[in-house]
């Protein structure tokens, strides 16, 4: 996983996750496919991944533009960032 991700000198505890990923030992290729290619056998390995809201977390907060991370594409992943941006504005113009 750490390879995979290139996250390699990151605190411990702040990956810690990563030890119980789904996609430990799968080919990294899986998770960035070409431009077009299919995402879904790689969706398919995160969707009982236990770890997988640390995942897209990770993702969000890093800014991961490619691969699917936490079981989504980039394109899914900028929806969450958007909406998430979205509830922030609006929580603090409701507070
Ligand atoms: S959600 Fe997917 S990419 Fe993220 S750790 Fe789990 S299996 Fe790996």
């Amino acid at each position: 996983m750490q390879n995979r991700r290139g996250v390699d000198g990151q605190c411990d505890d702040e990956l810690s996750w990563q030890r119980l990923a789904n996609c430990l030992g799968v080919d990294p290729d899986l998770f960035f496919p070409e431009r077009g290619a299919s995402t879904r056998e790689a969706k398919e390995v995160c969707r009982g991944c236990v770890v997988r809201d640390d995942c897209l977390d990770y993702a969000l907060a890093n800014g991961e533009k490619f691969g699917i991370w936490g079981g989504l594409s980039e394109r899914e992943r900028r929806r969450v960032r958007r909406a998430r941006a979205g509830g922030r504005r609006n929580g603090a113009a409701s507070a």
